[in-house]
């Protein structure tokens, strides 16, 4: 609770305990700062995490984001790969390069690669297809296809089941942050898609540090006058979850740093105002919302 200054009411600002880095991207994050502080030269391929502040931060304690295209031209020694996972082309690449890599894949998707592999390989003898609902382009979703020699077909909405053989056994897995909900009417649509009496099988794979965020947020978003919720610019992860939270409570903002918040937010003045964000929103950012909050409520 927050003491109000003798002019002004009182205003409730709490921030959500379950927000934030989920423990993939906490390790990641954790993993690679051990590596700085050992003395390392760090690149990490790709952005760590979709959230500029908490990039800024690690670029100042000296870690780049570099791409694969450019492999050969990376200078530091050390290569961090994020918790998304990456496929085996890019261990290769690493190896030919000789760079030394930290793998920060976070262990739940090292696990769904390994399930993909074996299905994979078990569809082969069987003439069947696996399918992956997931975003295209996404990191984790390159590193599960990568898993499959390339094979695995990617569907992202209802358009793309055109990709899908109605004749072959098929075998569906869903990338780790995409919605229960999402899987439902995808796999729906499959079985459906499919002739009848074809084999098929899905593969539950959402991660709960994701999919139990959706009826918490619910919930959480309800209980504030207003909603400040933040998350990085290309956070898809935040995009989703601030959805969920504006539908349930209009007055939700969406903020990615400290400049994004104005007066008008906080008109009329709320009673109650709660923060939260994404999987890839650090901490301490929400409490600099918080802290910049009090401060502009003159609680502080
Ligand atoms: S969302 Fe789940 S699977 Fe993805 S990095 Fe976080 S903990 Fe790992």
């Amino acid at each position: 609770m927050v003491k109000a200054s003798s002019q002004q009411p009182s205003v409730l600002i709490e921030i959500d305990s379950k927000s934030g880095f989920c423990f993939g991207v906490s390790r990641a994050v954790k993993l690679a700062e051990s590596e700085m502080q050992k003395g390392s030269a760090l690149a990490s391929l790709g952005d760590i995490v979709h959230n500029d502040e908490e990039i800024n931060r690690l670029k100042q304690m000296g870690m780049q984001s570099v791409s694969l295209s450019n492999a050969g031209a990376i200078q530091e020694d050390t290569v961090l790969f994020r918790a998304h996972g990456e496929p085996p082309s890019s261990y290769d690449a690493m190896r030919q390069a000789g760079k030394k890599v930290v793998d920060a894949t976070c262990p739940v998707v090292l696990k769904l690669q390994q399930r993909v592999r074996d299905a994979w390989q078990q569809l082969r003898l069987e003439g069947g297809q696996l399918v992956i609902y997931g975003k295209q382009g996404h990191a984790e979703v390159i590193g599960l296809v990568g898993q499959t020699n390339g094979e695995a077909l990617v569907v992202q909405t209802e358009f793309d089941l055109a990709l899908i053989d109605k004749s072959k056994p098929t075998v569906l897995f869903a990338q780790t942050t995409m919605s229960y909900e999402g899987l439902e009417r995808m796999e729906a649509a499959i079985r459906n898609q499919l002739v009848p009496g074809v084999a098929f099988h899905t593969h539950k794979t959402i991660c709960a540090q994701v999919g139990n965020r959706v009826p918490h947020l619910k919930v959480f978003a309800a209980n504030y006058d207003v909603i400040f919720f933040v998350g990085g610019e290309h956070s898809s992860n935040g995009k989703v979850l601030f959805t969920v939270c504006e539908k349930v409570n209009p007055r939700t903002f969406y903020i990615s740093s400290l400049t994004d918040i104005n007066e008008n937010m906080l008109t009329p003045r709320p009673q109650k105002i709660g923060v939260c964000g994404a999987t890839s929103t650090p901490q301490w950012l929400m409490e600099q919302v918080a802290d910049k909050l009090r401060v502009m409520l003159g609680l502080a």
